[in-house]
Order: structure tokens, then C-alpha cells, then sequence
């Protein structure tokens, strides 16, 4: 019996694992470069870690399951709940802001389909302890330099869950929660029917309808305060320092993100050839720690859809050359050299299959070895090993010193 993987998981293969890795070390270096650590959580949590405020989409896209002991678990749906509660039992006397940044899988019951994935990775920062406009840029750039770094075709688009809640501040916290949810998922026609079935008044369904409707340059923001009264400064000293980065954005005050726990600046990156699943992005500040059992510290943060970036990004990574041992009879002799070549950071392949010479050769064209160094009885007589250029089919004989020389100077080899 053949056994599948489960639907919405993916395998990946060594061509496609390279290009991840290349475009997961373009992330890291940039969130370094802005002195972003790294962290880890668990994979799995207490259920109760995402359902106390990260909305009801994420609860029935949960895999939630007890353990043998009785406990309520699940996998994690994303990264922000368990960063928050990491630093509510961890860092919290440590000096803010603290800044840090992850990479890792998240999980979801969701319908698999192109861009969407039950098993799928997130890279995203957590920028801890200032409600600042300056975090919101840092957090912003920060995003928009790795989206410009890895060449992809995007837009991003910045508003602010204030005006909305400010416009609700009257509307009972659930039924809000399901305004903010369907504005998220652009459902007009499930809003205006909210908003009769929950009896909103005229003029309040009016603003709402108009609020989420405005998009453009930054001059929107003054017909957004305008619209619902809300001070906008927070708004326009985050563009300033925006403009002077040159980092391009639509003000877009429909922007309302799927989780309750946003509560300022909020942002979302769409990007070409993605199809429906377009969203690269989707970050802001909020504020949750208070929720863990923490002080209310003001955080904001973003995550970076990591597949569907995979999907569209051309970085290909440096092809490593490989060199390929081979001997005739010598196998302890070619291991020696092949563990030695290693330890001058070339990538050395020894046969394990006890096959002749031919077959040795023939299997190093199937791996595109660039090198074949070969040992027989007569290179170790002579003291110098035959190198053979797969690609011009040369030969040269070359003692070790020589040898390490000549391969060190012909590959791409990165020692780390
Ligand atoms: P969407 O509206 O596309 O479901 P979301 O609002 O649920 O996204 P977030 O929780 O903000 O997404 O997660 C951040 C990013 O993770 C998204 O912008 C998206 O690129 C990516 N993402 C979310 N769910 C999936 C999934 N099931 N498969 C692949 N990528 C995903
Ligand atoms: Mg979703």
C-alpha cells in the first residue's frame, strides 16, 4: 500500500528546498540587518493561547485536538500569540523595545488550493513595547525592504483599525467583531446586512460603508478624520517618515485584518501572479500581552506569507559544485581525500556503492559534478591525484596541495 501525505501538505525537493533556503536567508539577513534576533516557540500550545482574541476565522481553521493526558492543544495557526506569550513568561523585564523575528510552520484546516495550505511557513518580526508611529515605520520597512530585496511585483497597502473602531465605539464588542470581520473578508453585501440585523443607525451604516471605500494617496486621511472624527496625526507622522524612506503604499482604510487584537496601524502586501491567494503580507500594532497575564505592552509585528512568496520570487540560488571522489580500489584512500577536500569547504562525493570506475564516473555526471578526482594505484605511487574537468573532459595531475589550489579557485564554495 502506497501512503500519501495529507492533503494540504507538500513535500520538497532538494531544487526547491535550495530556493527556500535562499529566499529564507535574504529574510534573516534583512531583519538582522535592522538588529532582529530570532526565536522559537513550540509547535503546539494551549488551545486556549488562540482562542482568547484571535477571532473566530482562526478557531474553525484550527487543528485542535487533547493530548493522553486530557489537555486542550493545538498546532499553531501563526506566531504572534505564542512570540507574546513567550515574552509575557520570558523577557518581560527585559529592556524594550525588544525586537524579534522568527521562521516557521504554521498549521491550518483550510480548503487546500493554489497559494493555500494546511502546513505552511510563516517569517514574520515582533517589534515589543512602543506604540509609536516610529515602530510602525520600522515595522513597515522592515517588510517592505525584504518584499524590494527579493524582487517581487507587490503593493502594499496601510491603514488604521482606530477609525473603524472609533466609528463602533458604541456597537456591542461581538457584534463589532463580526463588522471588522466581514470588512476584512470585503463582504459588502454580508455587511450591510449586519449591520440592519444588528439595527445600526443610518448614518453610522453610512460612515462605515464610506470609511472602508477610501484608498489612495495620503491626502484620504484627511476625508477619513473628516469622516469619523478620529485624530489622524498618528497616521501622518507614519507617511512622513515613510516618504522621506521611499517606501511606496495606498492608504487604504478598508484594511481590517481577520484577528481582534489589532489595534492601530495595520498594513497588507498583495502581490502579482498569485491568483485569488494574493496577500504576501499582513501585519500592525496591537496589543495582547495583557490577555497572557502580562503588563499591556504595545507591540506591532508582521508575517510574511513564505510559499506564497516562494511561488513568485525568481531569486535562484548559487549552484554549488560538487566533486566527485573516485577510485579504483582504494575506497579508504578516497574517503581520506574526499573527508579532506570537506574540511577545506568543497562538497565531496565518495562512492558507497562499490562500483567500477566507469560507473563511478558516469554517476558524477548525473550529480553534474564539475570535478571528478580520481585514485588508483598509480596516483598514490606518484603522489599526484588525476583531476578530470567533467564538463571539457581535461585531465590534470596534481599533487594535494596543488589539487585543493586548483578546485578551491574553480568552485563556489562559501565557507561558513
Ligand atoms: P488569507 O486572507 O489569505 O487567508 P490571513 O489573513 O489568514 O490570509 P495572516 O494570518 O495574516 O493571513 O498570515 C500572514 C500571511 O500568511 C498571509 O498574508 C498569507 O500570505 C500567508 N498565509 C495565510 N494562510 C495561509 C495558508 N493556508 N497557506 C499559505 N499561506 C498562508
Ligand atoms: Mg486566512
Amino acid at each position: 500500500m502506497k501512503i500519501e501525505r495529507p492533503r494540504g501538505t507538500r513535500d520538497f525537493l532538494p531544487d526547491e528546498m535550495e530556493r527556500r533556503r535562499a529566499i529564507e536567508a535574504v529574510m534573516r539577513r534583512i531583519a538582522e540587518s535592522y538588529g532582529y534576533r530570532e526565536i522559537a516557540t513550540p509547535t503546539f500550545e494551549h488551545l486556549e493561547l488562540f482562542t482568547i482574541k484571535s477571532g473566530e476565522g482562526i478557531i474553525e481553521e484550527m487543528y485542535a485536538f487533547k493530548d493522553k493526558g486530557g489537555r486542550d492543544l493545538a498546532l499553531r495557526p501563526e506566531l504572534t500569540a505564542p512570540v507574546v506569550r513567550l515574552f509575557v513568561n520570558e523577557c518581560s523585564v527585559m529592556p524594550k523595545p525588544l525586537r524579534f523575528y522568527y521562521f516557521a510552520n504554521c498549521f491550518r484546516y483550510e480548503r487546500p488550493q493554489k497559494g493555500r495550505y494546511r502546513e505552511f511557513w510563516q517569517f514574520g518580526v515582533e517589534l515589543i513595547g512602543s506604540s509609536s508611529y516610529l515602530a510602525d515605520a520600522e515595522v513597515i520597512t522592515l517588510a517592505y525592504r525584504i518584499m524590494e530585496e527579493l524582487k517581487l511585483d507587490f503593493e502594499l497597502h496601510i491603514g488604521h483599525v482606530g477609525l473603524l473602531r472609533h466609528l463602533l465605539r458604541d456597537v456591542e464588542e461581538e457584534k463589532a467583531a463580526i463588522v471588522m470581520r466581514l470588512i476584512d473578508k470585503k463582504d459588502v453585501e454580508g455587511l450591510i446586512k449586519h449591520l440592519e440585523e444588528i439595527k445600526a443607525p443610518q448614518d453610522l451604516s453610512e460612515a462605515i460603508l464610506s470609511l472602508i471605500e477610501l484608498s489612495g494617496g495620503r491626502d484620504v486621511l484627511k476625508d477619513a478624520s473628516e469622516l469619523t472624527g478620529f485624530d489622524i496625526g498618528h497616521m501622518e507622522k507614519l507617511c512622513d517618515v515613510l516618504d522621506s524612506m521611499g517606501v511606496e503604499y495606498t492608504i487604504d482604510l478598508g484594511i481590517a485584518r481577520g484577528l481582534d487584537y489589532y489595534t492601530g496601524v495595520v498594513f497588507e502586501a498583495y502581490a502579482e501572479g498569485l491568483g485569488a491567494q494574493n496577500q504576501i503580507c499582513g501585519g500592525g500594532s496591537y496589543r495582547l500581552a495583557h490577555l497572557f497575564g502580562g503588563e499591556d505592552v504595545p507591540s506591532t509585528g508582521f508575517a510574511l506569507g513564505f510559499d506564497r512568496i516562494v511561488e513568485i520570487c525568481k531569486l535562484t540560488p548559487e549552484e554549488k559544485t560538487v566533486v566527485v571522489v573516485a577510485n579504483v580500489g582504494l575506497e579508504n584512500e578516497a574517503f581520506k581525500l574526499a573527508d579532506l577536500l570537506r574540511r577545506h569547504g568543497i562538497c565531496a562525493i565518495t562512492d558507497v556503492m562499490e562500483r567500477s570506475l566507469k560507473r563511478q564516473l558516469s554517476f558524477a555526471n548525473d550529480v553534474n559534478a564539475r570535478f571528478a578526482v580520481i585514485i588508483g594505484k598509480k596516483e598514490i605511487e606518484s603522489g599526484r591525484y588525476t583531476v578530470k574537468d567533467m564538463a571539457s573532459g581535461e585531465s590534470l595531475q596534481l599533487e594535494f596541495d596543488s589539487l585543493l589550489e586548483y578546485l578551491s579557485s574553480n568552485i563556489k564554495y562559501k565557507k561558513s
